[in-house]
């Protein structure tokens, strides 16, 4: 028998603890190394696969033994363990790399700064109600190595960061999704926009003739990087502006088309996820899904009757005749333009948190036009201040998310919008953006 080839996976969180099921299970010699403490449910998992891992530090030495390295996507290429292994020629790759290398199934890849998980649950929505074996799977669900493991889908939808198209070589799904490109998670690209955008392209770099690009060509950054791309998949454009495309765009009468060559065209006039980014969200799943050959009442029925999605633009409760919106998943500025973008009522707007550089500025004219006051709920308000004092008549602070709601609730009326919406990340007053949203879901039922 041949020895088993070594594999190192570095970080043992949810991708890496996939990539060591879907290991094991083709016969590697595994060793799991995480710098950090590792989930005892992690652990559990590691130890009833007979798998050895170390935790709080790097065995350099064992890991620069094995052929092959894994790594998680949270661990940045500037870390001194990877410069190691780059240094000693081991091949670095990704989870999602891995798992596509044993993926038999028709892989659906959706990448982009906002709308990914959106995106990948609508797609994997109309398969699934189209009767397709899929599976939702990347950044949401399960990992990607995990579902290939399981071997029980022919669909792979699978999300993807741009992290986890820093170390592909051979990724080559049948159909690309790239939302759109904006500012964001730029300290790990050397604070240069078009190195983030190149790792976002990486979707399609081992594509070919046979597959499938689709892409905005609404979206200012995707427009002009895309030229320094070599993309040998079939291109398809969705769009709210250009008409008669190859892809998704909106005719006279404010239906969605989609036009696929050699196709029937087909259209769509109901959505259940409203907001402009929600058509787009919604074209590029229909445009997908219309590719893999699900029927077109199949794809009208599932974009009509989907469920909101927790922490994006979701409508909770009415409290005495006031709307109240968790989109505590708006992290950065352009998430949260759509989401002010697509208010109907006069909005009061909860924001702030830790701050990654926000240009402020592109959110003047919607907040001029829709928001009566701004609530600060942020450990520094400073900049929020700056830029919206004496721009909306009422911009104050709040310590904590209760006292966050009972502000809004205090100073709306009926018929107003209360809008979570920060544009920051939450890691000052926050676990996460899930905490952010449960809190303020939380504060309001209380009112
Ligand atoms: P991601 O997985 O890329 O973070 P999500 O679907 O979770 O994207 O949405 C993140 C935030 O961005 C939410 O506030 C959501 O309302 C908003 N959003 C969703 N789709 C888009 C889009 N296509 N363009 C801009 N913002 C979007």
């Amino acid at each position: 028998m041949n020895t088993p080839k070594k594999i190192a996976i570095l970080g043992a969180g949810e991708s890496g603890i996939g990539a060591a099921i879907l290991a094991r299970q083709q016969g590697f010699d595994i060793w799991v190394s995480d710098g950090g403490i590792i989930k005892d449910s992690n652990k559990k998992q590691l130890e009833e696969l007979a798998i050895s891992y170390e935790q709080g530090q790097h065995d350099f030495d064992k890991i620069l033994s094995a052929d092959l390295i894994i790594k998680s996507p949270g661990i940045p290429a500037k870390a001194e363990i990877i410069k190691k292994i780059v240094q000693a020629g081991i091949e670095i790759i990704s989870e999602i790399e891995f798992a596509s290398r044993y993926c038999k199934g028709t892989i659906v890849a959706i990448t982009g700064s906002n709308g990914k998980t959106t995106t990948s649950m609508l797609t994997h929505a109309i398969l699934e109600n189209g009767g397709l074996k899929s599976a939702l799977c990347g950044n949401v669900g399960k990992s990607f190595a995990l579902a290939v493991a399981e071997g029980v889908a022919e669909y792979f939808v699978v999300e993807v960061s741009s992290f986890q198209l820093d170390d592909i070589n051979s990724f080559k799904p049948h159909i690309a999704i790239l939302t759109n490109i904006t500012p964001d998670h730029l300290d790990r690209y050397n604070y240069s926009l078009e190195e983030y955008a190149n790792s976002k392209f990486a979707i399609g770099r081992y594509q070919d003739a046979s597959d499938y690009f689709i892409w905005n060509i609404d979206d200012e950054y995707s427009q002009k990087f895309i030229a320094n791309h070599d993309i040998k998949a079939q291109k398809l454009e969705i769009s709210l502006n250009e008409k008669d495309l190859n892809g998704a765009w909106i005719d006279e009468n404010k239906k969605i088309q989609i036009t696929i060559k050699n196709q029937e065209q087909m259209s769509i006039s109901d959505l259940a996820l409203q907001g402009k980014h929600n058509t787009y969200n919604s074209m590029a799943s229909g445009l997908a899904s219309k590719l893999l050959g699900i029927r077109k009442e199949g794809i009208r029925e599932s974009l009509a009757g989907f469920d909101s999605i927790e922490h994006r633009l979701e409508p909770t409760v009415q409290v005495y005749g006031m709307q109240f919106i968790n989109d505590s998943k708006a992290t950065n500025v352009n998430s949260t333009w759509y989401a002010l973008e697509s208010m109907q009522t006069p909005t009061i707007w909860i924001a702030g948190g830790v701050d990654k550089g926000n240009d402020y500025s592109q959110l003047f004219s919607l907040v001029d036009e829709k928001v009566k006051a701004i609530i600060c709920l942020g450990l520094d308000n400073s900049k929020l201040h700056q830029e919206f004092d004496g721009r909306v008549e009422l911009v104050v602070d709040a310590a904590d998310m209760d006292e966050a709601v009972r502000m809004a609730y205090k100073i709306g009326e009926r018929g107003d919008t209360v809008l979570l919406s920060p544009a920051c990340a939450s890691f000052d007053l926050f676990d996460n953006y899930e905490h952010r949203g449960r809190e303020f879901k939380e504060a309001v039922r209380r009112l």
